[in-house]
């Protein structure tokens, strides 16, 4: 078996792994880059107006044959681990007769994510994968391994063919709320395992003040207690463990947590997935304020704004119990209460990655509002990457969704293989 990282093995984002044996191939993600070659932000914009020579010039597409929609089709599949942008964000190019095998979670979200404009993935040909149970494609023998990460849904895989076993861990963590998923790998680890493509994005990054998502619980609740305004909290839709945690804390200070309809949506969606996923019609701590932007129009051009009208707290209402709600920020949300000048007493609780935060710190330091971090990350800390490795055991480790590679040896032992971008080794 061949294996090429078209891109990752030294960066974190614009994931793209191939594998191929004699007869067959598969692709293992298929992101946009988040930075670019001079480690700045990458800015994804224009992209989709260039011709695919002149991205594949540009290094933003990897030269990988027969994959584009131009070309004629010989890559068997593509295998996603989860719905984010970096693992997926590149899909438009490809062919629509490729198939692209993903969990029923991660298809919801992707399609979410077209459907309210934020990406250009409209995906033709999914393919929906159960956990654990092994599917053929071409040579390979390919099995997902459900994972605990801050992106929903998201799974690993085992692949096997021509004697090899491959398992590629996607991003994946052990303090989040499936962090039994990560203990059971501990317990009951994939044998006989050849290379582990292993992520290391926190290779390099401090763990932070809050462990886990459970810590994350706690500190909320304690904030909505204690504190006597407003409070909004920054976080990503997309993220439901975190937006699991806000309204646990809010059942547990007695609090309302506001969301818009955007949210409202996305969770109504992901029932199909868990019923365990709070829902608009939960009762007295979650209501929908129906915020006006461009998401809610095509809410309300489909019909589907309608669903959550049972729900909706009005402004006046929340004027009136300011003092006992959890606003989920949005633009058009903060805006509003700014504009009726309503923010006196609030405090913004910023729950999201820190790199986002110069795009909203200004507007709450100009009205004064105090900014609170509290998150952790989505991603392994070094003990739990560790500790999967010890379990796994290995013969060998290859670095992948990191800035820092040559770090592996030091972490993990002696049997690592570093590989470049666009080199293709035998297995
Ligand atoms: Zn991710």
């Amino acid at each position: 078996m061949n294996l090429t990282i078209h891109r990752g093995a030294k960066e974190i984002g614009g994931t793209c792994i191939e594998l191929q044996t004699a007869k067959s191939r598969i692709i293992l993600d298929f992101g946009l880059p988040l930075v670019d070659d001079n480690k700045e932000p990458f800015d994804a914009k224009g992209i989709y107006s260039k011709s695919k020579k002149e991205l594949i010039r540009q290094s933003i597409l990897p030269d990988i044959k027969g994959l584009y929609k131009d070309d004629s089709p010989s890559m068997g599949a593509i295998l996603l681990s989860h719905p984010h942008q970096d693992h997926y964000g590149l899909l438009s190019f490809i062919h629509p007769d490729i198939p692209i095998f993903m969990s029923q979670g991660c298809k919801l979200l992707i399609e979410a994510s077209y459907f309210f404009g934020q990406t250009e993935c409209k995906l033709e040909n999914i393919q929906t994968v159960q956990s654990w149970k092994p599917f053929k494609r071409g040579d390979f023998l390919i099995t997902p391994y459900l994972v605990d990460h801050s992106g929903f849904d998201a799974i690993a895989f085992l692949i096997e063919g021509e004697g090899k076993k491959v398992f590629y861990s996607g991003d994946f963590r052990g303090h989040g709320r499936k962090s039994i998923l990560f203990n059971n790998i501990l317990k009951n680890p994939p044998k006989d395992i050849d290379y582990l493509i292993l992520e290391g994005s926190m290779l390099g990054r401090d763990k932070g003040k809050y462990e886990t998502e459970w810590n994350i619980e706690n500190e909320l609740t304690a904030q909505f207690k204690n504190g006597k305004g407003l409070f909004f909290v920054a976080c990503s839709t997309q993220n439901v463990d975190r937006l699991v945690s806000i309204y646990r804390a809010c059942l547990r200070s007695d609090r309302v947590f506001v969301i818009d309809p955007y949210t409202a949506f996305i969770l109504d969606k992901l029932q199909a997935v868990s019923s365990n996923i709070p829902q608009y019609d939960w009762g007295k701590n979650i209501k929908v304020f129906f915020v006006s932007n461009s998401y809610t129009e095509k809410m309300a051009e489909n019909k589907s704004l309608f669903k959550f009208k049972s729900a909706r707290i009005t402004y006046d209402e929340m004027q009136e119990k300011k003092h006992s709600l959890v606003v989920k920020d949005s633009y058009t949300t903060r805006k509003i209460f700014a504009n009726k000048n309503n923010l006196d007493s609030s405090v913004l609780i910023y729950s999201m990655w820190e790199g986002y935060l110069p795009q909203v710190k200004p507007f709450w330091d100009k009205h004064n509002i105090p900014i609170v971090m509290i998150h952790s990350s989505g991603h392994a800390y070094i003990e739990e990457l560790q500790a999967f490795v010890n379990a796994i055991k290995p013969k060998w480790i290859i670095p992948n969704h990191t800035f820092y590679p040559a770090k592996y040896t030091g972490i993990f032992g002696n049997s690592i293989l570093i590989l470049k971008d666009g080199h293709t080794v035998e297995l």
